[in-house]
């Protein structure tokens, strides 16, 4: 059986993030992830600049042999009606692979990596968990995703609802009529017409991603039966980008379809008594924009706050790690995403109408959905990872 101080179960951008924070605070985390790296995810590749910051990347080197194409436009609209483009002289986003991106980040963490390893339910032993019979740690983090094993175990509540979503990303050499009039690093965003979701199709580099996702109501699992709904919803945004020539043909590789919730639909249990939940675990993607990617990157962050925190006192206990329950609050509580959507009260036709004369207006279209809702401009980043400790 191998200690840690810490066992991250999931190496996505949550798991790989906070694992970062703790390594760098000195302690002894290892990470384990059911796959084998580089792995893919399903996921538009879409990263605000926050989530630059924050990791305190170097985009000089993260570009090196890797997909990284700078976002400068976007076009908007509502299927069926006019688009806006809205055009920026600086990067306003960035395009990535998730296979690189996460494997970078897995990579420069620094942790002990167990990959391969699937964790199932989790047992306590005393004030300790036993991981796979691998494994003792007094301290996991559940960073597994939608499904993760931790999260499972310890922190289920049904949720209100989740984004189901369906996603390609294909290659697409210069010239490539496939790619359609796509311009590179000007995503476009189709609101779909009940205004439940979006349609996105996003050219990065030799890389087009079409997608799909839609908030699904979900008191008892319903999400879980949205597959064949959501397929032909996608069938029909993929025919509409064919008729607007936005592409030229459908993708030939089937699309790949996942979940996840936002923060104001979660109901997760966070946190207890030698665990903390993150990411897509916990339930905190941005309820307008579904970005998913900050959120976990932030959560990460601020758990790994709370545990070396806790650990500095020599407690795991849950009254020993609230201060990430409130750093959660703060950052994606009250004001950010919970309490009742006022504009649900109003009738679905009336949101349809007010919906469609907003989303007429150009201004609307940029400064509301585009900067408010999907960029968030103008929300504070939080302090970027501290620097590795250089050896003397
Ligand atoms: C179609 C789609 C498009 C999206 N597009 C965007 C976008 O463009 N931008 C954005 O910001 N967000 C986007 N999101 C959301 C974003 O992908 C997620 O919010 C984000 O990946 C969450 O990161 P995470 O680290 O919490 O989880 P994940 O990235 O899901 O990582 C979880 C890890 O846990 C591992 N794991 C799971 N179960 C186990 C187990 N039992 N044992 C061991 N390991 C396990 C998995 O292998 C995985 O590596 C999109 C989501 C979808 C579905």
């Amino acid at each position: 059986m191998r200690r840690c101080d810490v066992l991250v179960v999931g190496g996505g951008p949550a798991g790989s993030t906070c694992a970062t924070a703790l390594v760098r605070a000195g302690l002894d985390v290892v990470v384990a992830d059911q796959a084998s790296f580089p792995r893919d995810k399903v996921c538009a590749g879409w990263i605000t600049p926050a989530v630059v910051e924050e990791l305190a990347l170097d985009l000089a080197d993260y570009r090196q042999g890797r997909t990284l194409e700078a976002v400068r436009g976007f076009r908007l609209g509502r299927m069926g009606d006019r688009t806006h483009l809205h055009r920026y002289a600086d990067p306003m986003s960035y395009g990535i692979r998730r296979c690189e991106f996460d494997h970078y980040l897995l990579e420069r963490s620094g942790a002990r990596l167990a990959l391969g390893l699937r964790v199932g339910a989790v047992a306590r032993r005393g004030a300790r968990w036993i991981v796979g019979d691998r494994f003792e740690t007094d301290m996991l983090v559940g960073a597994g995703g939608h499904f993760c094993p931790v999260a499972r175990s310890l922190g289920a509540e049904p949720d209100a609802a989740v984004i189901a979503a369906e996603e390609v990303e294909i290659a697409v050499a210069d010239g490539d009529v496939a790619a359609g009039a796509l311009e590179a690093g000007v995503p476009e965003l189709y609101f779909t017409r009940d205004l439940t979701g979006y349609g996105w199709a996003f050219r990065k580099g030799a890389f087009v991603n079409i997608g799909l996702g839609v908030r699904v109501d979900s008191p008892s699992g319903a999400g879980n039966r949205a597959g064949p709904q959501l397929r032909r919803r996608v069938e029909d945004f993929v025919r509409l980008l064919i008729d607007m020539r936005r592409i030229a043909r459908a993708p030939e590789t089937r699309m790949v379809g996942h979940a996840y919730v936002t923060c104001r639909d979660s109901r997760r249990r966070r946190f207890g008594d030698g665990f903390v939940l993150v990411g897509d675990a916990a339930g905190l993607a941005c309820e307008r924009s579904g970005e998913g990617i900050r959120c976990a990157v932030e959560s990460g962050m601020l758990a790994a706050q709370a545990i070396r925190d806790a650990l500095a006192r020599g407690s795991t206990l849950a009254s020993d790690l609230c201060g990430y329950g409130e750093a959660l609050d703060r950052r994606f509580g009250a004001a950010a995403c919970a309490g009742p959507d006022p504009a649900a009260l109003a009738p679905a036709s009336l949101r349809r109408a007010v919906a469609a004369a907003l989303m007429a207006s150009e201004w609307f279209s940029r400064r509301v959905v585009l900067e408010r809702w999907f960029l968030r401009s103008g929300e504070e980043a939080l302090a970027p990872l501290s620097q590795p400790a250089t050896r003397p």
